[in-house]
């Protein structure tokens, strides 16, 4: 399925933590030539960078809580202003509250409309998941089920702090009060879709094109 190559894409990933957001996010904007503007690894850049924000941000995420809706704005307004998002991109982690997703609306021109998708997980399933998710130490790329080390880089693996038990139990209750009123904001307006996460990566992939093609041919 092709979205015609003059078709802005702007699209929101909405969902829970563990729902495949960012995976899905990587393979929609490689596959279109788009940024992926993912405000966890901004975050997660600058608490390696050791810069102010990191350090600010840094005790927040550990404890599986959101950094406050100014500095998020902000990021965001400055990662947009910046050309390569001109022709359209992908947005994973943000918004997460309501604030957020009104302070998008003003950040973008009406060119071209926001396309939101939901990837709707079962609680248990993304426990499971994220209880047992890796990623690189080196270079943080997420790895496979079942890797014993980076595919990119070859380094050890190791788990994310904020995805141990107790911490990804705060992140889902934090997600059911904060972010859930985004997918009520979103879900009347005519560019917005669910899709079901709990299936293969190939198989959310397909469902994830097709909502997005269904959602720019709704506008029309
Ligand atoms: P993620 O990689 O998207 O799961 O984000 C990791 C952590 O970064 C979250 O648990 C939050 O602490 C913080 N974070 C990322 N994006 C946002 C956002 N849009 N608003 C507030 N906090 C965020």
């Amino acid at each position: 399925m092709t979205l015609g190559s003059n078709v802005a894409v702007r699209l929101v990933m909405l969902g829970p933590p563990g729902a495949g957001k960012g995976t899905q996010a990587a393979r929609f904007a490689r596959t279109h030539g788009l940024p992926k503007i993912s405000t966890g690894d901004i975050l997660r850049d600058a608490v390696q960078a050791g810069s102010e924000m990191g350090r600010a941000a840094r005790e927040v995420m550990d404890a599986g809580r959101l950094v406050g809706d100014d500095i998020m704005i902000g990021i965001v307004r400055e990662r947009l202003e910046r050309p390569d998002a001109d022709a359209g991109f992908v947005l994973d982690g943000f918004p997460r509250t309501v604030a957020q997703a009104q302070a998008l609306d003003g950040l973008v021109d009406d060119s071209a409309p926001l396309v939101i998708v939901d990837i709707e997980v079962p609680t248990d399933t993304l426990v499971k998941r994220l209880a047992g998710r890796r990623i690189c130490g080196s270079c943080g790329l997420g790895a496979p089920p079942g890797a014993t080390g980076c595919p990119k880089c070859g380094s050890a693996l190791v788990q994310r702090v904020d995805d141990n038990e107790h911490v990804v139990r705060e992140r889902l209750q934090v997600y059911e009060r904060s972010t859930q009123p985004i997918v009520e904001f979103y879900g009347r307006r005519h560019t917005f879709r669910s899709i079901d996460g709990d299936q293969t990566e190939d198989s959310v992939a397909a469902d994830l094109a097709a909502a997005v093609a269904s959602a720019l041919g709704a506008r029309r």
